[in-house]
């Protein structure tokens, strides 16, 4: 390490980006890319030809973006005032390039500078983590039950009881959570109320759109509360790197001041304006992507070697059957044989996620994965 590199960066790794994104030519399209969760489906020509137009027509490239974000806020409050029954303004808003972002506006403005220590249950979302140690903040980590991954509620307040220096100041939950695929439990909820004010809970609804989970309806009452959500996933943005966050106002306006001026390029705003005025024809192929979640899931029944949990989100998580005697480690031969065969998926937390693709995308991962396990009959 070069002598002026902090040193503990040292046990730090990248994140590993999509395999094709450090070449300068794209990702073959013969491989099924599922290993990332996004709309297997681009943006229609019609709603390209309104972006085409507007970066031909409007765009000034040698001016710099709208700083303040407000139309697109507005629209963002619209959207999400129509799925809860709350008032939300553009004053509880604040737009990220990418979640990712604004995972790391909300890490410094509550743990950095040695003021606090942020909590996880894994597995889960890596992002938290990784940006939290980025910052030098210290991360606790609970565990998930391996038979449904319900976090387990006694080790979390166990944790939050004996971490002191510094403190627990974050709780980051995804709702359902990646990689498995699940939802919070009333349970599970009743825990994150009952948490103190002093503790931030960070409700990432990334798969809103697919799941339709929300704990949107209860943001006013809970100025602790945070609900972050993405155009990256349902809304066939990813290539554009938005996403927001909804809060109490001054939580609010402390990401606000963390973040960098012009983080947002004017095409990305103009693209997010653009899905979200379109919402209704985009959204269309949620319920299509919903059932072919459906067939997934019973083709993976027709695999006595796999376990997978039912998931409220587009994705499935699927791990070997204990019953089976395959050691882990298969798992990560299967994994490369998909990817020799066509099909990515991403080996995560000692099982694979697999994202629902179109049904030709989804047709060829049943095919591969049997090809992949016959190895082992
Ligand atoms: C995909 C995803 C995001 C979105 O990240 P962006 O930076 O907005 O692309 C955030 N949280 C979770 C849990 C995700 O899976």
């Amino acid at each position: 390490m070069l002598p002026f590199i902090r040193s503990d960066l040292d046990d730090i790794r990248a994140y590993k980006a999509h395999p094709g994104s450090t070449n300068s030519a794209p990702v073959t399209s013969t491989i099924d890319r599922l290993d990332t969760n996004e709309n297997p489906y681009d943006l229609p020509s019609d709603i390209r030809q309104k972006l085409a137009w507007t970066y031909q027509e409007i765009l000034e490239n040698n001016r710099y973006p709208d700083g303040t974000h407000e139309h697109l806020k507005a629209a963002i409050a619209k959207y999400v005032s129509e799925s809860a029954a709350t008032n939300i303004t553009t004053d509880n808003i604040s737009v990220g390039n990418g979640s990712d972002e604004i995972i790391r506006s909300i890490l410094i403005a509550t743990c950095a500078g040695k003021e606090g220590t942020v909590l996880v249950a894994n597995p889960t979302f890596s992002m938290y983590a990784v940006l939290a140690q980025a910052l030098g903040i210290p991360v606790v980590t609970v565990e998930r039950s391996l038979v449904d991954f319900s976090l387990d509620i006694a080790a979390a307040n166990k944790a939050i009881a004996q971490t002191t220096n510094p403190p627990i100041r974050v709780v980051f939950v995804v709702h359902p959570n990646s990689p498995t695929g699940n939802a919070l439990t009333s349970q599970e909820l009743s825990w994150l109320r009952s948490l103190p004010e002093h503790i931030l809970v960070v409700v990432d609804e990334a798969y809103f759109e697919f799941s339709q989970n929300t704990v949107l309806g209860e943001l006013s009452k809970r100025p602790n509360w945070i609900v972050l959500r993405t155009f990256s996933k349902a809304f066939r943005l990813a290539a554009h790197r938005v996403g927001y966050a909804i809060g109490h106002i001054d939580a609010i306006a402390a990401l606000e001041k963390i973040r960098l001026p012009y983080n947002i390029p004017s095409f990305s705003l103009a693209a997010a304006l653009i899905v979200l005025q379109n919402r209704q024809q985009l959204l269309n192929v949620v319920p299509q992507i919903l059932d072919e979640k459906a067939k997934l899931t019973q083709a993976l029944t027709q695999q006595p070697e796999l376990q997978f949990w039912e998931s409220a989100a587009n994705f499935i998580f699927v791990r070997l059957n204990p019953s089976f005697g395959l050691a882990e480690e298969q798992l990560s031969h299967i994994h490369a044989q998909l990817m020799s065969n066509g099909t990515l998926v991403r080996y995560v937390s000692g099982g694979l996620r697999i994202t629902v693709g179109s049904p030709q995308e989804n047709h060829r991962t049943i095919e591969r994965l049997q090809t992949a396990l016959k190895n082992y009959r």
